[in-house]
């Protein structure tokens, strides 16, 4: 950038840019193929989903895992400030050019910075976008629920937490998340036909990290950490474990993230696993309830149930900033649509129609079937 004659060190520097921007461009032609729909699905799912993926769960959560706390959320501002500084630093030292070159200068580097990004996001998690949908994997039905099965189903998992209810002291979350990971790692591995190594907890964050923007957990993409608010008490933290748990276990969309938490809580060796996530999806199925019907079913939960909602509820509305919520909803909405999500936010509730397709085929066996009605037809009015 300098005008003096080059030196030993400066040839070095600029023969190490020229190595980064042709790694960098063919990162570049890498995800311009990959985003250009002409890789099929079933090859994604076999060789990124049940291949390249499963190493990286073997070897990424062992390198994040040294440590307790969320590395993610201190590694993006740290990587934000050395991008501020790098920039900083070519503007100075392109001192001598006009300032239309040196913002070219220090563009140029970020655009290298958001490629490498890009790239880093796809091969390590990203990637998953583009599999098989869990539907098509489960060969689910495609129909949309009836009433009366919402209404079996959110009598069925108020059931469920009816059973599951203890007093709210001495619960042991750690070993529920554990049950929740276990249960999930079998599941996956049955469906997928190839084992699948999955950690079997979670990273807390300090309280209101995800909160204060309208969410209560995240699983990293880069580092490939599930994290859930340290916030939210045990009942919510559990519930919102298992659908960070899910992700991780390669399921990228949020109605199959869901879904994946819903069928191995339901299911996992642990008492207060299958409570808080029965808790979970009890909420999701009631609310598309009509009111009155949502209003009873309320009203028949056990009060310490009933508490663990408010709990939430009061967590959510402790820590969230409006401005944002509001931010982040709509970057994410646009980030779920250039993943392919064509639903965006509306995403998260599709899994109700998920769920009710998966217990239809006997993928949530605690959910007992409808009852054939007289001529043999399932009672799904
Ligand atoms: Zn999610």
């Amino acid at each position: 950038m300098s005008l003096e004659p080059e030196t030993g060190k400066m040839q070095r520097g600029r023969k190490a840019l020229q190595l980064w921007r042709g790694v960098t461009a063919a990162q570049a032609l890498f995800l311009l193929v990959w985003y250009s729909g002409l890789l099929p699905a079933a090859w994604v799912e076999q060789v990124f989903s049940r291949g390249w993926y499963r190493i990286m769960l073997l070897f990424l959560p062992r390198l994040s895992g040294w440590s307790s706390y969320s590395l993610f959320i201190f590694l993006i501002p740290l990587a934000l400030l050395a991008l501020a500084g790098v920039s900083v630093w070519i503007w100075r030292r392109s001192a001598p050019y006009p300032p239309i070159r040196r913002s070219g200068a220090v563009l140029s580097i970020w655009l290298l910075v958001s490629i490498n990004t890009v790239f880093c996001f796809v091969v390590v998690w990203g990637g998953g976008y583009q599999r098989t949908p869990l539907k098509v994997r489960l060969a689910l039905d495609g129909v949309q629920p009836a009433p009366g099965e919402l209404m079996r189903i959110a009598e069925t998992a108020l059931q469920m937490v009816r059973d599951h209810a203890e007093p709210a002291v001495g619960r042991d979350r750690n070993a529920a998340i554990a049950a929740i990971a276990r249960r999930m790692a079998e599941l996956t591995a049955g469906w997928d036909g190839r084992a699948l190594v999955l950690p079997v907890y979670v990273k807390r964050t300090p309280p209101g990290v995800f909160l204060v923007n309208g969410t209560a957990g995240m699983c990293s993409p880069f580092t490939l950490e599930a994290q859930v608010d340290g916030g939210l008490p045990d009942a919510a933290f559990v519930g919102v474990a298992s659908h960070e748990l899910a992700h991780l276990a390669g399921n990228c969309p949020e109605d199959e993230a869901s879904l994946v938490g819903y069928l191995a809580g339901l299911e996992a060796d642990h008492p207060f696993a299958r409570y808080a996530v029965a808790l979970r999806l009890f909420q999701d199925i009631a609310g598309n309830l009509p009111r009155a019907d949502r209003d009873r079913l309320h009203e028949a939960l056990p009060g310490v149930a009933k508490d663990d909602i408010r709990l939430a509820r009061e967590a959510g509305r402790r820590y969230r900033i409006a401005a944002a919520r509001k931010v982040s909803q709509r970057a994410y909405n646009q980030y779920l649509k250039s993943q392919g999500v064509e639903s965006g936010l509306k995403n998260y509730g599709e899994v109700t129609t998920l769920f009710v397709q998966a217990w239809r085929k006997g993928l949530a066996p605690a959910i007992a079937p409808m009852q054939p009605a007289a001529g043999g037809v399932a009672a799904a009015n």
